[in-house]
């Protein structure tokens, strides 16, 4: 059997997984491609289908005999997206980033490795993102905002400008966070989680979770 030249796989067949799967198929025809898109998961014994596409596990995935795959990480916990990314990185298989035909992407924007744009998110001019971001449905990120490495966006979260959110964060569905200035920015800290529909009016120190409207912390 001949090497196949490229493969595509959706690391993930739950939720994330299987809502990036068509916007992973979407974008390849776009450009063009023709090539295979696989689901991996792990807790897969055997190949079987999902929603019409082929998934197997990651030994599987990676016996196979291709000369570039590209993996899409799809999986809205930010650490085991690291954790992959790592032993991605290790079998020598590249980082894929998707985005939806609806994204926008503005100006001198900046967009590390294996980001997961869903359809309907916008990225405003001037922003720099890190790694395996994910920004799910109808997000958007505003002007100058600095976001750090595997930070997670829920749907519809709404990140305004200057506002600078830094490694492992989580940002709820339906939040909003208030602009900072650019002398200011307002900081989201690390591993900061923001929960759904908060309205985030001042910083967040790293590790803390806050709620509601304003945002306060909630305490355990
Ligand atoms: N998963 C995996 N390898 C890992 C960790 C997770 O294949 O090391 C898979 C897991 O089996 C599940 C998916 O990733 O199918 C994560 O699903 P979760 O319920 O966390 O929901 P989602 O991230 O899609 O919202």
């Amino acid at each position: 059997m001949n090497t196949i030249d490229e493969i595509f796989a959706v690391y993930g067949i739950a939720g994330c997984g299987r809502s990036l799967m068509p916007v992973a198929i979407e974008q390849l025809k776009r450009v063009g491609s023709n090539s295979q898109v696989v689901f991996i998961d792990d807790i897969l014994d055997e190949d079987r289908m999902v929603n019409g596409h082929v998934a197997m596990n990651y030994d599987r995935f990676k016996d196979i005999d291709c000369s570039y795959k590209f993996v899409l990480i799809a999986i809205a916990n930010s650490s085991i997206r690291q954790i992959i990314g790592k032993k991605l990185l290790n079998d020598g298989i590249l980082l894929w980033s998707v985005k939806g035909a609806t994204t926008l992407i503005m100006d001198n924007v900046n967009i590390d490795v294996g980001a997961a744009l869903s359809p309907f998110v916008t990225i405003g001019s001037n922003v720099t993102i890190g790694k395996c971001f994910h920004a799910n449905l109808y997000s958007y990120v505003e002007h100058d905002c600095v976001i750090g490495d595997y930070v997670t966006f829920a749907p519809r979260v709404n990140c305004n400008g200057n506002i600078h959110i830094y490694d492992h964060a989580y940002i709820g569905s339906g939040a909003v966070i208030k602009q900072g200035t650019s002398d200011k920015p307002l900081i989201i800290g690390e591993g900061a989680i923001v929960g759904m529909g908060a309205v985030v009016t001042k910083d967040v120190s790293p590790g803390l979770v806050v709620v509601g409207n304003p945002a306060r912390v909630l305490l355990k």
